[in-house]
């Protein structure tokens, strides 16, 4: 049985979360604070970490990089409210798998955690710095890209989107979605930078790659 470490401070959800994980078969243990979050987190009793940002003692994102800064691979997924924009780049960029936006539901939540405990179990060791999909090498530590034995020179923003992509393979993205994961509000929702990021790495890396869902978004398709 997978076990679910859930940091959350606000009972009500926290208690939600509970019923509803040891309801769908996971056994689960609740931390109210950063400080008792982190430490768990360390023991190596848990398969995934639920994990809300705003926290008292620790906030969400030191957890993230003191957990990621001593190679600790457990997955984890954060909670954030839709506001936070700014917290969600923080903390994939710190290392967190995926996200989810307050209010969620549940059913949204376990299918994500189902699908970070499935890599989990794939012969990929978590711990690396490397993120492969297929013939794609992402090395995150040296910010480089390597497609198809060959070295790939993106941008910043290229690679920022290409590793939010290759993260999470085969997950469809609204254009609002990445918008707001990568630009942020500084862009209109109207605004077509999206497709002309998706454009450029076309571009390097063959139009296959990014696939266009049709009415909905982008997904990376490998
Ligand atoms: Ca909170």
């Amino acid at each position: 049985m997978s076990h679910i470490l859930i940091a959350e401070d606000e009972f009500r959800i926290a208690s939600f979360l509970q019923k509803g994980l040891q309801a769908n078969g996971f056994a689960t243990t609740v931390a109210d604070d950063g400080i008792q979050a982190a430490y768990l987190a360390h023991t190596g009793s848990f398969d995934l970490l639920i994990l809300d940002l705003g926290l008292p003692g620790k906030h969400g994102i030191r957890v993230i990089e003191e957990l990621r800064g001593q190679g600790v691979p457990l997955p984890i997924i954060v909670l954030t409210v839709i506001q936070d924009v700014q917290d969600k780049v923080k903390a994939l960029e710190a290392g967190a798998n995926d996200y989810v936006t307050k209010p969620f539901s549940l059913d949204e939540l376990i299918a994500r955690i189902r699908v970070q405990l499935r890599y989990q179990r794939s012969p990929q060791p978590v711990e690396s710095m490397v993120l492969n999909v297929g013939e794609l090498q992402i090395d995150l530590r040296q910010r480089t890209v390597c497609w198809k034995g060959k070295m790939v020179e993106l941008s910043t923003r290229e690679f920022t989107l290409l590793e939010l992509l290759a993260r999470h393979p085969g997950r469809t993205w609204t254009r609002e979605d990445l918008l707001d994961n990568i630009w942020g509000y500084d862009y209109a929702p109207s605004s077509n930078i999206v497709d002309v990021y998706v454009g450029y790495l076309r571009k390097k890396l063959g139009q296959g790659v990014i696939k266009t869902v049709r009415g909905v978004g982008y997904s990376l398709e490998i």
